[in-house]
């Protein structure tokens, strides 16, 4: 099979240096490992950027789009993608958004910088090699791999910030697993979340972290200066009152304001919570719900929406 190897940098790149590691293998360094898979592999590489991923940028994800679909057109089979493990999951959903995947689409990543006793690297890019062979987990869209597990961009998150299990779908669980060089699907994919236009990305859309006792400050100050704002709110939708009104006063000025959860595995709720800032509040205040999408990606998906001319209404419908 033609597999397209991209590297965008990450742990899984890093060379040891005086000053710390700092990515520095290329696509071609990595195709070894991937190649181990044992599959029938006919790999190309591409260097996209060498970054740590804490400096990837929704316009460096659009370019990531971009470069996945070229290689889709050329005729790539499957698509692997290197990505440091910081950012990874905003990737992994940006993709989401952005790119058709008549094949499947694998980001990976690893914890342990190379040549470090027990580097994950070359096992992560083996199990994302067997998902990127398998044609069925085209429909899945794309994908994250992390130590034999397989997750749905929608829920995959780094839930810890040191260990080789760093990857998780805290809502749902993971969507399958490699043994064995085998790639298995556990349950059918999610509807896809992809956009029906894309664009480069040209809004700003900020993240307010909602704590006990946080008022309006940072609403007020930055609300005349993004074109959308994502409220990671405390459990199913709720916020300190002066906060809530704040982010009401906004949404009532016509600026798109999302409401999101900080709890790892969340659901918006619409109708249990009275009072100012309870989720019934808010929502008729016109902030729309993410639902159970995080905060991170609700930004993303608002980000890369409004850019291609879509309202948060559009981008955020009702549940059923
Ligand atoms: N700081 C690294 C990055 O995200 C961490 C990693 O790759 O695991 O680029």
């Amino acid at each position: 099979m033609r597999i397209s190897l991209l590297a965008t940098g990450g742990t899984i790149s890093n060379q040891a240096g005086a000053g710390g590691a700092t990515p520095g293998r290329d696509a071609q360094t990595l195709a070894a490992a991937a190649q181990a898979a044992g599959r029938d592999i006919v790999l190309t590489t591409r260097d996209v950027s060498q970054l740590s991923s804490r400096n990837m940028t929704p316009a460096a994800m659009w370019t990531l789009a971009r470069a996945v679909d070229e290689d889709i057109q050329a005729g790539a089979e499957g698509i692997i993608i290197t990505h440091g493990t910081d950012t990874l999951e905003e990737t992994a959903y940006a993709l989401s958004l952005l790119v058709p995947t008549p094949v499947p689409v694998v980001l990976t990543g690893a914890m342990r910088v190379p040549g470090s006793p027990g580097e994950d690297g070359p096992a992560n890019l083996a199990a994302a090699a067997a998902v990127a062979t398998t044609p069925r987990f085209a429909a899945y869209g794309p994908l994250v791999v992390h130590q034999d597990e397989i997750h749905l961009a929608r829920w995959v998150a780094k839930v810890h910030s040191t260990r080789v299990a760093a990857f998780g779908s805290p809502p749902a669980g993971p969507v399958g697993m490699v043994a064995e060089g085998r790639a298995l699907a556990f349950f059918g994919p999610l509807p896809s979340e992809r956009l029906p236009h894309a664009a480069a990305p040209g809004k700003r859309v900020e993240i307010i972290w909602a704590a006990a006792g946080s008022d309006g400050l940072l609403v007020e100050a930055i609300r005349d200066r993004v074109d959308g704002l994502v409220v990671a709110a405390l459990g199913g939708g709720h916020v300190p009152a002066p906060l809530a009104e704040a982010l009401v006063r906004a949404a009532a000025d016509g600026l798109p304001v999302v409401l999101a959860s900080r709890c790892a595995a969340a659901q918006i709720l619409h109708h249990t919570y009275g009072g100012v800032g309870g989720e019934i509040h808010l929502q008729a205040g016109g902030l729309v719900s993410a639902g159970a999408l995080s905060a991170a990606k609700a930004r993303l998906r608002l980000l890369f929406g409004l850019s291609a001319g879509l309202s948060a209404a559009e981008l955020f419908p009702p549940a059923d």
